[in-house]
This record gives C-alpha cells, structure tokens and sequence, in this order.
C-alpha cells in the first residue's frame, strides 16, 4: 500500500471524518463495493499517527473485501478506524456522531465490532445509523461471532485434512491449538466430538484451568514453541497474528496449519517458505471467515441456521482453493487472493451492466 499515491492502492473512496465537539477523528476505507455494500468492523486505537490510521484502514479494507468475496457474502469489504484512546475518548456523543458519518454513507457501508469496539458501542452507532451489524441480541443482533468462527475453522480444517489424508475428518489426528480464547475453546470441542487428539496452549491461567476443568483429556504444552514443535499433525493458530515465521515455519513438525488468528503469516514470503516444506496452509482469512459470516446475517434479520449453514460451506471453498493451488502451481494463499480477486471481477463486472 502506497500513501505516497492513493489512487494506487484500488480503493474506492476513503472519507475523513471530524467532530470538534466530542474530538471524533475518523476514516472510513471503502475498497470495493463489486460484491455489494462494504461491511467490516470499526477499530477504535490509539494510533501514533495519521498516516498509522490511515495505512491500517487502507489495509483491513481491502482484507475484508477478499474475506467476503471468500464467504460468498453479497457483501464488498470496507473498515473504519476511529483515531484515539478508547478508555478517554469514547463517549455516546462520540459514537453517535461517527454513526451520523456511516449514515451519511447512505448503505455503501456496513460497520460492525473491531478491536476496541464492543456490541454495546454498536447499538449506540444504531442510534443514528442502520447501516451496523454485531448488534446485541436483543436487538435483533448475531450474539458473540466466535461461535461461526470456530465452526468455520474447523470446516476448513476438514477440507485440509482430506486434500493431505484422503477423508474430511481429524478423527485420530493430533492438533495443537495455540490460544484457548473464544474461538479455541469452540474449536476444541468440535475437535473433540471429531475424535481428534487436541494438544493446546495459552499464557491465561485461567484458560489453561478451563481445559483441566472441562476436557481433561487435552494435553497441555508450556508455550506456543512448544506446541509448534510437538509431535502434531496440524497446527491451530487461534491467538495473536504473525504466528508462522522465520523462527516458526522450519520448526513446525505439522503437515496443515488451520486456525482462526488472523494476519498468520509473518510477512509476504512465508507462504512459499510453508509450500516448500510441504505444510498445507489453509489460508486464515478464508477459514476465519464464520465470524464475519455470522454478523453479515444480521442484514436479512438473524437466523442462526442460516448462518451455519453458509459457514459449513467453508468446507467447499477450501477444498476449491487447495485444488486450484495445485492446478496452478501456486501457494493455498495465492490461490484464494485469484479466487476473491476473480469472483470480484466477474460479479462486479454483472453488476455495472444496467
Ligand atoms: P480471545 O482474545 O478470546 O482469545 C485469544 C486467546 O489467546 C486468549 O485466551 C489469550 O490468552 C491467548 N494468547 C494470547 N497470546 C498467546 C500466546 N502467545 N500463546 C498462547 N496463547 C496466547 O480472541 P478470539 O476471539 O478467540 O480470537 C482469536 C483469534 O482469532 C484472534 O487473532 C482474532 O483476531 C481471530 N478471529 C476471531 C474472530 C471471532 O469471531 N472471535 C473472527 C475472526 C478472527
């Protein structure tokens, strides 16, 4: 991404919002609106600059237009970032004033919860705008999006395990999942019920005593080097970002990495480092994308099964992707930025034609 040249980033529009009275700083990046209205959540951060705020939401805009091109969603991908402390700037005056700017937007975009923004600071943006999802359930909202999350995941992880072993399940597999949050803790239990082996980390005491507490049978390892140098078969990464890199990737004994963290890859370059030890990658912005499947739902009027039933297809998508992978000589990676890039192009295309 270019700051020195906007125009060369493909984005459609980037609106700067201001509002002296409550001290409101915001952008709102649109990357595409091909697929249909651009959804994707407001990260409220303390940024250390302008142009911080502004290369963050040029790139999670366009993350979140390749995400939901992936999930199938009638949806284009745009983010938001409200510059700021959280703790000392966010008000009700604040929020409402940066729900007027999504209204005036007048449906281009969706906005919904990101890091630092929470389903209760949705239904104050609701106040003022319709155009929000992640709202709390009982405004009609989708209630805590890991759950279609870690559905999802595991979805992917079954179209991995058949492209590597032949059959869709992780039945006697071992997998190490790193970080029992929300979404690890769900994807365990699917694991379990799978009959898979279920290896796991996490720097939280409390986290760890949840695993003691509920399935005792999960081996638990000190820290993620050790999960990632465990005698394991796939790989979960469900914590932070930047989990596969120079130090990671040559120690990982896992035939498949699958999980929910987003941004896995450390930088541009380890796909290829993954594809040349011959560990499958499925890529985390497919895989992931129940979550925002899940809120998406919301647009329609929110129905549970609906909505997993569009996150069990998280199954097909990365089973096509793996075999264009193979078909083209190219990383899982690769593969799903042509597939998004190409569903895009061709529905975009459609829907210029009047
Ligand atoms: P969470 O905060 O509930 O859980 C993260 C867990 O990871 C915590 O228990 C934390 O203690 C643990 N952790 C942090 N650093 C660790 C480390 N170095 N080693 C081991 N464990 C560590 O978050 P979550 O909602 O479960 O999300 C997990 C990941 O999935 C994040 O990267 C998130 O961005 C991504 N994701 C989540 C959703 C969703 O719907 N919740 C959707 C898409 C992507």
């Amino acid at each position: 991404t270019s700051l020195d040249d906007p125009s060369s980033t493909g984005h459609e529009q980037v609106v700067f919002c201001q509002d002296t009275q409550t001290g409101l700083r915001a952008i709102i990046g649109i990357y595409s609106t091909a697929l249909g209205p651009a959804l994707g959540g407001t990260r409220f951060y303390p940024y250390p600059s302008e142009e911080a705020a502004l290369a963050d939401v040029l790139d999670l805009s366009r993350g979140m237009a390749y995400k939901n091109a992936l999930a199938g969603l009638d949806l284009g991908g745009g983010k938001a970032v409200i510059w700021g402390d959280p703790d000392q700037l966010k008000s009700e005056p604040l929020l409402r004033a940066y729900g007027r700017f999504v209204e005036s937007l007048n449906g281009r975009y969706y906005t919904a919860c990101d890091v630092g923004t929470y389903v209760a600071d949705m239904d104050v943006i609701a106040r003022e705008t319709r155009f929000v999802t992640g709202r709390s359930v009982e405004h009609g909202g989708a209630g805590d999006s890991s759950v279609l999350t870690a559905w999802g995941v595991f979805q992917g992880m079954r179209a991995a395990a058949e492209h590597v072993w032949g059959a869709p399940t992780l039945n006697g597999r071992r997998v190490g999942v790193a970080g029992l949050g929300k979404v690890g803790k769900h994807l365990t239990r699917h694991l379990l019920d799978d009959h898979a082996e279920v290896v796991a980390t996490d720097v939280d005491p409390r986290a760890r005593e949840w695993v003691r507490a509920n399935h005792p049978q999960v081996e638990l390892v000190d820290d993620a080097a050790a999960l990632v140098a465990a005698d394991i078969d796939v790989y979960a990464p469900c914590a932070l970002g930047g989990a596969l890199d120079d130090d990671t990737v040559p120690a990982l004994r896992a035939k498949v990495v699958a999980g929910a963290a987003n941004n896995q890859l450390a930088h541009p370059g380890i796909e290829k480092l993954l594809a040349d030890r011959g560990v499958l990658y499925a890529p985390d912005y497919v895989v992931n994308a129940g979550g925002v499947i899940q809120v998406a739902d919301e647009i329609e009027g929110f129905n549970f099964d609906r909505a997993r039933l569009r996150a069990t297809r998280i199954y097909d998508t990365t089973r096509q992707i793996l075999r264009l992978a193979d078909d083209e000589g190219v990383p899982p990676a690769v593969a799903a930025d042509r597939l998004a890039e190409r569903r895009m192009a061709d529905v975009g295309r459609l829907r210029t034609i009047h």
